[in-house]
């Protein structure tokens, strides 16, 4: 059965982050330095360089793959919960060259922004706390009052 809680939208954040910033770390300090701990993110934009993950459901671990070349960001969209009481984003990312072709994986650090306009959307509820699955050997949800 899905287990989940209710939140409202509390704030939202609208704004670019700065060229040569790295994407994952520097959208995860402006939750942590506003205390963002439950929420969603969105950007759109380009970046000079991508890193980006898949997660091998046998092996359960992430292989990563490294573009040294300008892409759009087509779309990425993410979550924000705690882990180890810090908050912690979790995006998917989608990209695309000069063909128009589109690719992605799960957002790494390693990605560097050439321009990137963001929405953070902070929620009030109960905060998610990330914490290892033995069934897939992630990082997953748990919460002290589940709904049903
Ligand atoms: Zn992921």
């Amino acid at each position: 059965m899905a287990k989940y809680i209710n939140a409202e939208i509390a704030h939202i954040k609208m704004g670019r982050l700065k060229h040569g910033d790295d994407l994952l770390e520097a959208l995860t300090e402006i939750c942590a330095e506003n205390n963002v701990n439950l929420g969603q993110v969105q950007a759109i934009g380009a970046v000079r360089k991508a890193r980006i993950g898949f997660y091998d459901q046998e092996k359960r671990v992430y292989e990563f793959l490294e573009f040294d070349k300008p892409l759009e960001i087509l779309s990425m969209t993410g979550n924000i919960s705690l882990k180890d009481e810090k908050p912690i984003i979790h995006a998917h990312i989608t990209l695309s060259g000069h063909d128009g072709k589109a690719f992605g994986g799960h957002l790494a650090p390693g990605t560097e922004v050439f321009a990137c306009e963001f929405i953070i959307k902070e929620f009030s509820g109960i905060d998610l706390e990330r914490k290892l699955d033995n069934q897939t050997g992630l990082p997953l949800w748990h919460g002290d009052e589940w709904a049903e």
